[in-house]
């Protein structure tokens, strides 16, 4: 089995992290393939699984990329509505019926991305009145109790603003009807983004985790969905209504320099402009002397590009994905296991050109685990590099998220375990540098961060380099008895 995760309250939570899509046509245009075209998109959230749901028509569910297992019926599926998602799960047993959107009986479906961090409490308190057993997700416990509160007579605000009560953590959700209406909602603090968008020729309406989604279907971003917002659409149009109270935000800071889309769009703040001012603002910070700054493909690309521009040392490809070999594209964070993770990097070819007796500036989006750095700086050193500087655009993750990313057991973070000085920045860059053989490495901290996204440190969330988990409302998780665990 590969890797688990338990919740805030201590106990093992199945994690789903992944990309989420709707659409409404006013106009009663089948949505269905621009559900898979947009899918495709967000790929890069999700790569294990995939599903459409599309009114009038059973849940459509594959392992694997976007369209692979695409049967052409599916394309040609009549319904003007629709709901779709992409997955990236880390629990082991990566299995179709995992996969969403998730049938709650014959009421709705729904598609999830987030983790509801408090989902034993919820799971202890649903497990008598429903034939529950331990390995229900958190998004099928959130619909059973909307189905709940639905069945009760509550229309959907009012379920909604109901549910968020027993929930803590993060949820950008999507929802189809029976009838084929769609909902859409997104949790109080904003932790996932979630935005709304429009195709005119189509008068569609549509919701996706990111808007690099509207602009593979020639659609346009409205708005983001906003935090404790939940959205209707059907053929009356657009309704909308704040099912919870003002909270303070905490949008995940590890969107802007490695998850989301460079050509997306989250809180009116465009990604790549963000990672580009990141590199620019490290530059400022921590001029390293060096020949060439080069980007571990593919997110750090133009973080790198603003480090070289403000440093004015050029930059150059030195390492590039075997686009021709199976996996060679693929993202190798959110893979799985270690294994495939590894078996990805191993596919990064060097230029050695442009690295051979050079000092090279190494420009990553984040160091993790360490292993995937550790591979890297040797294909570079390898390749004829002189030394191996690290630049990383992300402060050292040294906790875990709670929040929907999968980030691995506190023992497996490279910047974490006996450091001298724990605290001290400087300290964990050097040991981190010595784990990963790097000649140095320069993190990146919070306040810097937050100057680069161009949002204010108070609206964005840091928990996973903190510790501090006020966001959620539990500022003091004891860790003790609350760390990860193996599955
Ligand atoms: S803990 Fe880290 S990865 Fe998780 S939501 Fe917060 S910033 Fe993002």
């Amino acid at each position: 089995m590969g890797r688990g995760h338990t919740t805030v309250d201590g106990r093992y939570s199945l994690k789903e992290k992944c990309g989420v899509l709707a659409a409404y046509s006013l106009s009663g245009y089948d949505v269905a393939p621009m559900l898979v075209r947009g899918l495709e998109a967000l790929q890069h959230r999700g790569q294990e699984s995939w599903g459409i749901r599309v009114r009038g028509h059973k849940t459509f569910r594959r392992m694997g990329l976007a369209v692979e297992g695409l049967s052409g019926r599916v394309l040609d599926w009549k319904g003007q509505s629709g709901i779709g998602h992409v997955r990236y799960s880390t629990k082991g047993r990566t299995i179709l019926e995992n996969a969403h959107p998730i049938d709650i009986g014959e009421d709705f479906s729904l598609a999830q991305n987030g983790t509801i961090a408090n989902h034993e409490n919820l799971f202890a308190r649903m497990k008598g009145e429903f034939s529950l057993n331990h390995s229900v997700t958190d998004t099928k416990l959130l619909g059973l109790r909307l189905q709940q509160s639905l069945r009760g007579g509550d229309d959907w605000f009012t379920a909604m603003e109901k549910v968020s009560h027993e929930l803590t953590g993060a949820y950008s959700l999507v929802f189809i009807t029976n009838e084929g209406d769609i909902y859409a909602a997104r949790d109080p603090q904003g932790f996932r983004p979630l935005s709304l968008g429009y195709h005119i020729p189509t008068s569609t309406y549509l919701v996706a985790s990111e808007s690099c989604a509207f602009a593979s279907v020639d659609a346009k971003l409205i708005r983001d969905i906003r935090p404790g917002e939940i959205v209707k659409v059907n053929k009356e149009g657009l309704l909308s209504r704040l099912f919870a109270k003002r909270v303070q935000k905490a949008h995940c800071s590890f969107e802007y320099t490695y998850f989301a889309h460079p050509s997306s769009i989250i809180e009116g703040i465009s990604v790549y402009e963000a990672r580009k001012r990141v590199g620019r603002l490290l530059a400022q910070r921590v001029p390293l002397k060096g020949d060439v700054v080069i980007p571990v493909p593919d997110s750090a690309r133009p973080a790198a590009l603003g480090y070289s521009e403000e440093s004015g040392i050029p930059m150059e490809e030195g390492l590039m994905k075997d686009r021709y070999r199976k996996r060679g594209t693929m993202r190798s964070f959110i893979e799985p296991s270690q294994g495939s993770r590894a078996e990805i990097v191993k596919q990064m070819i060097p230029i050695t050109s442009t690295v051979v007796g050079k000092d090279v500036i190494l420009v990553d989006d984040s160091v993790v685990r360490g292993t995937s750095s550790k591979i890297v700086v040797r294909v570079l050193r390898n390749a004829g590099a002189k030394s191996v500087k690290i630049v990383v655009t992300f402060p050292p993750v040294r906790h875990p998220c709670y929040m929907g990313i999968d980030f691995p057991t506190r023992q497996e973070l490279v910047a974490r375990g006996p450091i001298r000085g724990d605290k001290d920045l400087t300290e964990i860059s050097k040991t981190v540098a010595s784990r990963i053989d790097a000649d140095q490495v320069v993190y990146n901290d919070s306040s810097n961060l937050s100057k680069g996204i161009g949002l204010p440190l108070t609206d964005l969330c840091h928990s996973c380099t903190t510790g501090n988990y006020s966001c959620l409302g539990t500022p003091t998780l004891n860790f003790k008895t609350r760390t990860q665990m193996k599955s």
